[in-house]
């Protein structure tokens, strides 16, 4: 058996002396607090503290990560425990599931989330042999034992992992009961919410004349006039306020921006509601709800974030077997500075609105994120996301935004994800990738050591406390 061990030099820069300095930054932030401001964990888990179910459950069936690899390898997601829309049978051993897994793990190499499981296995779980075929039910039995203690728990491993605050994602039909829940129960951990209008606010949503009936319902508005749409907005954003959320968070195709008269408005979401918008239309519509959110946003104090770019669903064959999110989303080229124009114009340099920006097109970067970012006061940079949330995709980003858009006008990290038990090994790439990053500037005479340091300190704690109000 080839044995797990995770060495204390890794992501750090090869070469004798900038590997010292990035030590030295590294050691006073690696046990700095976690702070989580975007992410998909489920709230019920800190509410109930139930167990997790199993290894499969756990750390594989939930990772479009993971099953976008295999699937690209010819596994089956029937294979691996994906439930059917059809309700056709799939693998409902989670045994048998892991054992597919294990025999598979080699296409992670080089990925980060080999970097990840690997740590889970290796810190979590504390085992210190390789994940691979022969040792596949050694880790099944390992896993599944330790899941089944109170030391596994959703709460105990939240305190174990120093995390501070950790936001999740709701829709707006969402009625936050979860989250309810864990103020209810008087723990002490801190679990907020984000407000996700995106069923409410695309057009092309699935269900998305229902979803609008029932966003009227729990706003109690009628959501028949733009205005009373708007103002149902205006009634859930506080909702979500008083279950803590800072921040709302816009899934759109592209970054596209509109600011249309009233009268246009009005009859754009007449048109909307009837279920008539054609391609254009729905377009218009989300570039102008998304100028409207900027005007709450101002009102009542939320950080917006905007993820463009993915091509949602790309497989029709696995969207009609399986439902989304099973790793068929693929970026697009995406366009940032004539798209958020009219947003901009409208409220580029309000002092009280701070709108976060991801990208899944690393070419803007340089040519578009940055410069925006460098100059507008609303806008904020947000960490490499999604495919670029990864070694050489940090390294990427701070080579070609830094220059430009300084490091304060990054947010520090966001983890983005439902796999909790990764959360800490992903922000520890994070500090250290941009350790050894702040290492080269240093050795190369281009920024103090004392400087760097309170660099390091910020983009791993300061700024993403202070960018979404945490
Ligand atoms: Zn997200």
């Amino acid at each position: 058996m080839a044995a797990l061990a995770l060495h204390p030099d890794r992501l750090f820069p090869a070469d004798e002396r900038t590997r010292a300095i990035a030590r030295s930054l590294y050691a006073p932030i690696k046990g700095l607090p976690i702070v989580s401001p975007h992410g998909h964990t489920d709230p019920a888990w800190f509410a109930y503290d139930q167990p997790f179910a199993n290894p499969a459950d756990l750390l594989i069936v939930p990772d479009h990560y993971v099953l976008r690899m295999l699937y690209s390898q010819g596994v089956k997601l029937e294979a691996v425990g994906i439930p059917t829309v059809d309700g056709s049978p799939t693998q409902t051993d989670p045994r048998a599931i892991w054992t597919i897994f294990a025999a598979h793990y080699h296409l992670f190499r080089g990925t980060p989330s080999r970097a990840w499981l690997d740590w889970v296995f290796a810190e979590v779980f504390g085992i210190d042999v390789r994940l691979e075929p022969s040792t596949a039910d050694l880790y099944y039995d390992a896993i599944d034992a330790a899941l089944k203690t109170p030391a596994f728990r959703p709460r105990a491993l939240f305190d174990r992992f120093n995390i501070e605050v950790i936001a999740t994602t709701e829709s707006s039909l969402d009625s936050l009961d979860h989250h309810k829940a864990i103020r209810d129960s008087g723990w002490k951990g801190r679990v907020v919410t984000a407000y996700r209008p995106d069923p409410v606010v695309d057009p092309e949503a699935i269900g998305f004349t229902d979803n609008l009936a029932k966003f009227g319902e729990m706003a109690g508005e009628d959501v028949s006039t733009w205005a009373g749409y708007l103002r149902a907005h205006e009634n859930r954003r506080a909702f979500f306020r008083r279950a803590g959320a800072t921040s709302t968070d816009h899934g759109h195709p592209t970054a596209f921006t509109a600011d249309l008269p009233r009268a246009e408005c009005e009859a754009l979401y007449a048109r909307v509601r009837a279920g008539k918008a054609n391609f254009a239309e729905a377009e218009l519509f989300r570039g102008q709800v998304l100028t409207e959110m900027a005007r709450m946003a101002i009102d009542d104090g939320m950080v917006m974030q905007l993820h463009p770019g993915a091509y949602r669903s790309h497989n029709p064959a696995l969207l009609a077997r399986f439902g989304p999110d099973k790793g068929a989303d693929i970026p697009v080229a995406a366009e940032f500075v004539r798209n958020l124009k009219p947003l901009l114009d409208r409220f580029g340099n309000e002092s009280a609105l701070t709108l976060i920006l991801f990208t899944l097109d690393e070419d803007t970067y340089s040519r578009e994120l940055a410069p925006l970012a460098g100059h507008y006061p609303v806008l904020r940079l947000g960490p490499p996301w999604w495919f670029h949330d990864s070694p050489e995709g940090m390294r990427r980003f701070r080579e070609r935004a830094t220059e430009t858009g300084g490091f304060y006008n990054t947010v520090g990290f966001n983890d983005d994800t439902r796999a909790f038990l990764s959360i800490p090994a992903r922000h520890d790439v994070a500090r250290r990738m941009d350790c050894a990053f702040l290492a080269r500037l240093v050795a190369e005479h281009r920024l103090e050591e004392d400087e760097a340091h309170e660099v390091a300190h910020a983009l791993a704690y300061d700024l993403v406390k202070k960018a979404y109000k945490l």
